[in-house]
């Protein structure tokens, strides 16, 4: 009956494809690879919203006194769920994202499995509490205190359907947090069913299950989140929500952290290995056909050796397999959205009227089964371009050539973004002499941006339009903390540190201490000793 219901008041073609209404009840859930139907998910009211957050509220509490130990335990059995369900995880992201199998294992499962592991391991070291300096306060003790904020509220996007939920929730329960998540309209159906199961996992362990919770839904849904009684905001997502999301923190001034789209760099200079930075492109490219925020957006080649460098990136590429994972192996997947495909296709069709040269791809593949964009690439792109500008999010590779090594960097830092880049040479000096130079959050050497993520002592953020604050590692731990300062006592002197009423001489003498302690020099440091004897007023 819902089922009837919901073709009625959201279309949906033949293709699969649907305009989500503002006023939309239920999101239908589709796999993008077979055009399968796969079921709804009820939309949440901006009323179902608040009550999710005061619930995460009321859990919260609980949760926040619960020792390092008890966190552990509990960090250890969703663990010990995402490996013992890691094949039904990766069907279940396959249906609704259309990725390959091979990437729903990789790009999902290890990179959460890593994070659980090295939380575990690191967690309690950064959240102790950290004595510092008390600098001149020789009475007194300072340390920093690592709290945890309340909830946060997590607005995450399509691209990894089971990592995107499980990466903040991780940082979230270690810090004594709970959390309120916002997956995207486009993977609802699965994420539904990864939040259920964390919950399940929670409870099981006797912990309040309203620890971590789910709001569904479209734009609506996220802006409602946004403005409801949060304590924190994670963003992941476009640069054109990141900034409707900062205004609403704006309006509560709660602290958020913007994790946006990039254009990353993937310089290859004169002296690389060919054979090594083809393939590492190849990673960065096509890897969840290029639905990536960290996807090796343009592949900067030094003149020298950049004929050779397409040549052989163009044979490996024509080799590909496209396709379902569920009808044998293959290389590269499914567009999640059709919107998405829009994109690339408009994106691709512009460069080459703007004089890019298609070598292999260029259109939509297997239109009968389901949305698919051919493993494109593009050559002689120029910085000027619009697709060289503006980010693709597909399996498209851009070649552009470029002089030397200031013309990479200019070339690179050229546009808006700053996520993550790649600098390839064989003179290791070169190549982080090159990297330093770069505006980016991330930088590999003799690898593609995107593995920063695998050492999850990094942190992972951008610059400029890519965004701010970091996830990951113990920075990306402490943004979910509020960092306490605290002064306590060395020793027990009780006396009172008496400032009023104001002396006379006061001002004298305290001038005296600064020039005794700050002064340049040894006389002018004698001249303030010596003002802490003056007599005069
Ligand atoms: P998106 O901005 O369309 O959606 C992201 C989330 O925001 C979704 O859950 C969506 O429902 C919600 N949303 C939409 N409108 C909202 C509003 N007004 N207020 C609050 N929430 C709202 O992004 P997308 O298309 O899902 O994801 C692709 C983008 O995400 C790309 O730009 C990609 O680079 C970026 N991304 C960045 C990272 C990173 O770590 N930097 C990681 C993955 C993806």
């Amino acid at each position: 009956m819902i089922k009837a219901k919901i073709r009625m008041s959201i279309p949906i073609s033949t293709e699969g494809r649907f305009s989500p209404p503002t006023q939309a009840t239920h999101i239908p859930c589709v796999d993008p690879a077979t055009r399968e139907q796969l079921g709804v998910i009820r939309v949440d009211s901006a009323e179902d919203v608040d009550a999710a957050v005061v619930r995460a509220k009321v859990a919260q509490k609980a949760w926040q006194s619960t020792s390092f130990d008890e966190r552990r335990d509990l960090l250890r059995r969703l663990l010990a769920h995402t490996v013992d369900q890691k094949d039904e995880i990766c069907i279940t992201v396959q249906r609704d994202s259309g990725k390959t199998r091979e990437n729903a294992l990789m790009g999902e499962i290890w990179p959460t499995c890593e994070k659980f592991r090295w939380m575990i391991k690191n967690g309690e070291k950064y959240l102790r509490p950290e004595p510092v300096s008390s600098g001149l306060l020789l009475h007194k003790k300072a340390r920093l205190e690592y709290h945890p904020l309340g909830v946060i509220a997590a607005i995450i996007p399509w691209n990894y359907p089971f990592q995107n939920i499980v990466n903040p929730v991780i940082p979230a329960l270690m810090s004594g947090n709970a959390i309120v998540l916002k997956p995207s309209e486009w993977v609802a159906w699965s994420s539904a069913k990864f939040i259920d199961s964390l919950r399940e996992v929670i409870e099981a362990a006797g912990h309040d299950p309203d620890l971590i919770q789910a709001v569904h839904g479209y734009g609506p849904t996220g802006a409602a989140l946004a403005r409801s009684a949060v304590d924190s905001i994670l963003f992941i997502g476009s640069v054109r929500n990141g900034r409707r999301v900062i205004e609403a923190s704006a309006e509560r001034v709660i602290p958020v952290v913007m994790e946006l789209g990039g254009k990353d760099a993937f310089i290859v200079c004169d002296d690389a290995d060919i054979e090594q930075a083809v393939h590492a492109s190849l990673a960065g490219c096509y890897i969840n056909c290029g639905q990536n925020c960290v996807a090796s957006e343009r592949i900067l080649v030094y003149d020298g050796i950049y004929d050779r460098f397409e040549r052989r990136a163009a044979e490996l590429v024509r080799e590909f397999r496209q396709g379902s994972s569920r009808e044998g192996v293959v290389d590269v997947g499914a567009i999640v959205t059709p919107l998405q495909l829009e994109v690339i296709e408009k994106a691709v069709n512009g460069a080459i009227s703007e004089g890019a040269r298609l070598v292999t791809g260029g259109k939509r593949a297997l239109r009968d089964k389901g949305d698919y964009f051919e493993p494109t690439i593009l050559a002689d792109v120029t910085p000027e371009m619009e697709i060289a500008r503006e980010e693709v999010f597909g399996p498209v590779m851009l070649l552009i050539r470029v002089r030397d090594d200031a013309h990479a960097v200019e070339i690179a830092n050229g546009v808006s973004y700053g996520l993550s880049s790649s600098v390839f040479s064989k003179d290791r000096g070169r190549a982080r002499g090159i990297a330093s130079k770069l505006e980016a959050g991330m930088s590999a050497i003799n690898e593609f941006g995107g593995v920063t993520y695998m050492a999850q002592g990094l942190t992972f953020g951008g610059v400029k339009a890519s965004g701010f604050g970091r996830m990951n590692g113990r920075d990306g731990l402490r943004s979910m903390c509020n960092i306490k300062a605290v002064v306590d006592d060395r020793f027990p002197i009780n006396q009172p540190n008496r400032i009023f009423p104001v002396g006379k001489k006061d001002y004298g003498v305290f001038s005296g201490v600064i020039e005794l302690i700050y002064g340049k020099g040894l006389a002018q440091r004698w001249r303030g000793f010596l003002k802490l004897f003056d007599r005069k007023p």
